[in-house]
């Protein structure tokens, strides 16, 4: 009787064991993450978590590997993992249906092997790659054109990263915050499933070479079917780019993410101010007729009750005013996050278990 493994045993420097104690993140599970999640399940990967907020489109059918026109409606992190454990019945995978920085927290990216990062906007990869580089945590980015794409693997943590890539200018819509502005669904470019098979194979590769200590290439591949070339292009290292600072010492506490705010302070130093790395909305109010209201959580957009004008929000990233009962994931803060907290002795870093 052959293993599901036999013809991977009979390569050079594959190691079968190593991929089953893998654990792997993938953000975005549209053409790509659908690519580089069907190659890691079918390799053997032990463990992965799938985080993406949207649902399935018609649209998106033609591209996806992993869903199916019945799953049209449904999530499509939920879809995928259904479909991958099909495809390998021995994976661990989980679930996140929440944009990244409210799916996943620090402290689960920094204890798996390797993030990966299938995100469609900039936005979200600077996102992610600031959170990748607060805990140290390798990754690799990908990105489709109409006939082709680009890989970036950020494999070392003192390498040049995404941001480095950027000017200032583009490095800085990153600092925005959030306002009802960012949620503008950025403008779509033709895509098409050979170019993301292309790119998200080339991804899956060096992720499966990389959990096995193999070599990997260092630069961004720059591959285009047109000319039929993959060119790698060297990373620079920008000495102006914010995205280099880690988080040192974290002390874990121990509420988890479905608890309150209450327990949360009586677990913090005695008037410390926990914060969060994206601003919460803490009241939204009425330019036109003085209408307020105090409202913690997510920022919303909602409409006057006196007339009826679309309200704003205000945010802050300080938690100390939230009221006791507020539980932290409604504050948007995701398992296992750590806060920053800002005590008598200085900065401190606690994590949520
Ligand atoms: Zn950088
Ligand atoms: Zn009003």
């Amino acid at each position: 009787m052959s293993s599901r493994y036999a013809r991977h045993e009979l390569m050079p420097g594959w190691n079968q064991q190593q991929l089953a104690n893998a654990k792997v993140i993938i953000f975005g599970m549209g053409a790509l993450g659908n690519e580089v999640a069907r190659i890691l399940a079918m390799s053997g990967i032990g463990s992965l978590l799938l985080c993406d907020p949207d649902w399935i489109e018609e649209s998106n059918l033609s591209r996806t590997v992993l869903f199916r026109q019945s799953d049209i409606g449904n999530f499509k992190v939920e879809a995928a993992a259904t479909a991958l454990r099909e495809l390998n019945p021995t994976l661990a995978v989980e679930t996140r249906s929440l944009p990244l920085i409210h799916g996943v927290g620090l402290g689960e990216i920094r204890d798996v092997d390797l993030v990966i990062s299938c995100l469609d906007s900039r936005s979200a990869r600077l996102q992610l790659t600031g959170r990748c580089k607060l805990v140290q945590t390798p990754y690799i980015d990908g990105g489709t054109h109409s006939w082709g794409g680009e890989v970036r693997p950020y494999l070392d943590p003192d390498d040049p990263c995404y941001g480095c890539s950027l000017t200032p200018e583009e490095r800085s819509i990153a600092d925005v915050p959030w306002s009802c502005l960012d949620t503008r669904p950025e403008d779509s470019v033709g895509s098409a499933v050979p170019s993301s098979a292309l790119v998200g194979t080339w991804m899956g590769i060096i992720a499966i070479r990389f959990l096995m200590n193999l070599t990997c290439p260092a630069g961004t591949l720059r591959i285009d079917s047109s000319r039929g070339t993959t060119v790698v292009i060297p990373q620079v290292r920008d000495s102006e780019c914010p995205l280099h600072t880690s988080i040192d010492f974290v002390s874990k506490i121990s509420v988890s993410s479905q608890e309150t705010m209450q327990k949360l302070r009586s677990l913090l130093p005695k008037s410390a101010v926990p914060l969060v790395w994206e601003p919460v909305q803490k009241l939204v109010e009425c330019s036109h007729c003085n209408f307020q209201e105090i409202l913690w959580g997510l920022p919303s957009i909602n409409l006057c009750p006196q007339c009826q004008q679309p309200l704003r929000p205000r945010t802050t990233i300080e938690l100390d005013e939230v009221p006791d009962l507020v539980k932290l994931a409604d504050l948007g803060i995701p398992p296992r996050e750590i806060l920053t907290v800002k005590t008598m002795k200085g900065w401190q870093w606690f994590e949520l278990e």
